[in-house]
């Protein structure tokens, strides 16, 4: 069966990539990439501008148009690409809005929190860089940026991350309710890159049952730096859960080059995947 070079998982600077729209699908076609899915985290607003760029650089790529929400399971937060929607239905871009204050709001308590710890100048920062959602990599550029760490890893590390000194939960959209958004939308709800949340195999397994049962369609099963025997592991849920597989680079930054546009492991040819399903 041919399969095309696609990369259904990938970041602007709506969200926390760094690459504008327009950047971002020169360098897909650069790369061969022949279909790409712009999954901004909780945004649409850069489909818009990509789709432009490719009609006016007549680029030979074809724009899934997507998203990648934070939503609320029972086992803690995650993260579901919305492939192939239609960024037009009222009731997601009602939902995508409200993710975005949440987000915001969210921001504002990690900088009052960092500055009760002498770690200044945080919002301000935001205030001026974020071009429109505000996320934890914005925060730890910040913290980069300001000189309080030395890296984003730092900053994760010190900060941000699962054992930071500064957690504040968000009331994210819960998966089900997401789920009935992306299918209202139209599109297929795929659960993102399962082994990179803080939980252990057998929460992860119990997340994806959860998602199965809310009428998740698919599950990433290639993505940069997944093992090869947590790969395996993957097929045989997805097999057992009788879910499409989907793939995707997640791409953010163009300097690292082994999360660049299509770059992964192709996806065994016999599973079923959602390319099939656009
Ligand atoms: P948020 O959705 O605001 O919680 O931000 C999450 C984003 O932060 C993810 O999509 C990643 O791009 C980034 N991120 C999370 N953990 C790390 C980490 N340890 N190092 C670098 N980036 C990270
Ligand atoms: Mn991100
Ligand atoms: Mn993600
Ligand atoms: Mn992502």
């Amino acid at each position: 069966m041919l399969i095309i070079k696609y990369d259904f998982h990938s970041h602007t600077d709506y969200s926390d990539g760094v690459l504008t729209p327009t950047e971002l699908v020169n360098r897909a076609a650069e790369r061969q990439v022949k279909m790409l899915a712009i999954s901004d985290h909780d945004s649409i607003s850069g489909l818009y501008e990509a789709e432009q760029a490719i009609q006016t650089n007549q680029l030979e790529l074809k724009l899934v148009n997507s998203i990648e929400l934070s939503v609320k399971s029972d086992f803690g937060e995650v993260h579901i690409v919305g492939l192939n929607i239609n960024p037009e239905e009222v009731t997601l871009v009602e939902a995508i809005s409200r993710q975005q204050t949440l987000r915001w709001t969210r921001a504002k308590q990690i900088a009052d929190k960092l500055e009760s710890l002498n770690v200044t100048g945080v919002f301000e920062y935001l205030q001026s860089n974020c071009r429109q959602v505000v996320t934890r990599s914005h925060i730890a550029r910040s913290l980069v940026e300001l000189k309080h760490v030395k890296d984003m890893q730092q900053a994760f590390k010190k900060y941000l991350g699962k054992k930071g000194r500064v957690k504040v939960a968000a009331e994210w959209i819960e998966m089900s309710d997401a789920i009935n958004l992306i299918h209202q939308a139209g599109g297929l709800a795929i659960l993102a890159h399962p082994t990179r949340y803080p939980m252990s195999n057998r929460k992860l397994t119990y997340l994806i049952e959860e998602f199965k049962i809310a009428e998740g369609d698919a599950m990433e099963v290639s993505y940069p730096s997944l093992a090869p025997d947590k790969q395996a592991w993957l097929y045989q849920l997805l097999d057992k859960h009788q879910l499409l597989a989907s793939a995707g680079s997640d791409f953010h930054y163009p300097d690292l080059k082994w999360s660049d546009l299509g770059h992964f492991k192709p996806v065994n040819p016999e599973v079923p995947h959602v390319l099939h399903h656009l």
